[in-house]
């Protein structure tokens, strides 16, 4: 109960308990009592707008919050599908994988009967049924199915490898061969105006031995080395004329006469188709031409199976 006493400066307070307690008075100065009421009210203002600021505060922090979950939702999505795409890779390659190796046991299985072929063919064939039965028990025994054993692959590769080496060293050496043995016009004329063997001598017209062909050509035409080689004479004398001779093996040499001029000396190594020369008739000679000679074991032999082993022109183009 509040009442206002004789002052109006002054409040006086009541507080009544109930029967047969004392009545309490509380009396408060007007003042007083506006101060509190207006520090209560500043209090619940300051309280109001502390609340107000964090609930707005919260607010941004779940928002935040909740962007942040929709980007990692997203990103992990996006990681998902990159796993995904990066098996299914995998998976094509592992299946590219099986196939390969189905391809190459396929082809192992050729080689091999090929390999056997060639073996009996040069008549080993003991060994060879031998080779064949170890293998081919394997291959046609009652394992069966498309089961590709890794370790037998390797081994087999492994030996296929080691046969191509051997394959490899072989044709090196038969290209050594090759570069080494005259097989090339020695002039881009194809003419062969008379050839190897008894023949009459233009000069003495009597039956006489041509110890190579002769092929017609132009005054400073070209001539060439038929294969490669060391040039091992370059003179010039009544009857060759300006000459070179080259040797390419032990074995093998070529002689080239009547030339209008040398364009290699003696000690020179030369390849096949270099040119060494021009076409001339010097020495004993009725026009000009080129005398080409091949001789194997120092016997002149008939050059006209070396002229074209090989379909090449001389490379010193025209
Ligand atoms: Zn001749």
């Amino acid at each position: 109960m509040i009442r206002r006493t004789r002052k109006t400066s002054e409040w006086t307070f009541l507080v009544i308990p109930g029967a047969g307690r004392s009545v309490t008075q509380l009396k408060f100065a007007a003042g007083t009592l506006a101060v509190s009421a207006a520090l209560v009210a500043a209090l619940v203002g300051t309280t109001a707008a502390w609340l107000i600021a964090n609930f707005a505060d919260s607010e941004r922090q779940i928002e935040h919050l909740a962007s942040r979950l929709a980007e990692q939702e997203r990103s992990a999505a996006e990681e998902l599908a990159a796993a995904d795409r990066t098996i299914r890779r995998l998976q094509g390659e592992l299946n590219d994988l099986f196939v390969r190796a189905a391809q190459i046991e396929t082809k192992l299985a050729e080689l091999e009967t090929l390999e056997r072929q060639i073996r009996v063919l040069a008549g080993e064939g003991a060994a060879a049924n031998d080779a064949g039965g170890a293998s081919g028990t394997t291959r046609f025994g009652g394992e069966g199915g498309a089961y590709v054993s890794t370790d037998r692959l390797d081994s087999r590769l492994h030996g296929l490898s080691a046969r191509i080496d051997e394959i490899r060293g072989s044709f090196q050496q038969l290209e050594d061969v090759l570069r080494k043995t005259p097989s090339i016009w020695p002039v881009r004329t194809r003419t062969v105006t008379s050839g190897f063997g008894v023949r009459l001598d233009p000069f003495t017209r009597k039956y006489a031995f041509h110890n190579g062909i002769d092929i017609d050509g132009a005054a400073g035409d070209p001539v060439f080395s038929t294969a490669d080689g060391l040039v091992i004479e370059q003179g010039r004398n009544a009857v060759y004329g300006n000459f070179v001779v080259i040797e390419h093996t032990e074995d093998i040499k070529t002689v080239y006469m009547h030339l209008l001029d040398a364009a290699v000396k003696a000690g020179e190594p030369v390849e096949r188709g270099q040119r060494i020369g021009r076409v001339g008739s010097t020495g004993r000679s009725t026009g000009s031409h080129l005398h080409y000679e091949v001789h194997v074991n120092d016997e002149p032999v008939d050059p006209k199976p070396f002229l074209s082993i090989k379909g090449r022109e001389g490379r010193d183009g025209r």
